[in-house]
């Protein structure tokens, strides 16, 4: 192999790590929470929701399970219990909502 030769593959070889981390760069940038990038959601979040919270959020579609809203960033998120049960942790059980709507249910379910 000539000098220039090799000059040629290192150059080459620069270009590849180069465009390939560029493109690893642009599809992180465009992870948002709904674009079912889980990791992702749950990296970002975890300071703010426990891990079920985000289990929970991410099958609901991020929408509120009461209202059916979205939830906006920044927003209060509530587990709630469907069956009331605070010990019933079964997936089937649990529901994401807005504080409002978890307020609204547990009123409307003592009125009732
Ligand atoms: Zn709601
Ligand atoms: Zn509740």
């Amino acid at each position: 192999m000539t000098k220039q030769q090799a000059e040629s593959l290192v150059k080459k070889a620069f270009a590849a790590v180069a465009h390939s981390e560029n493109k690893h760069i642009m599809v992180k940038g465009d992870a948002s929470p709904f674009n079912g990038d889980t990791v992702y959601w749950s990296k970002r979040e975890s300071k703010h929701y426990d891990g079920l919270t985000a289990k929970v959020l991410i099958k609901q579609d991020h929408k509120c399970g009461y209202c059916g809203l979205r939830f906006v960033d920044g927003e209060d998120i509530h587990l709630h219990h469907i069956d009331g049960n605070h010990n019933n942790w079964k997936p089937k059980n649990l529901t994401v909502v807005h504080q409002s709507c978890h307020q609204y249910i547990h009123t409307s379910k003592r009125e009732t």
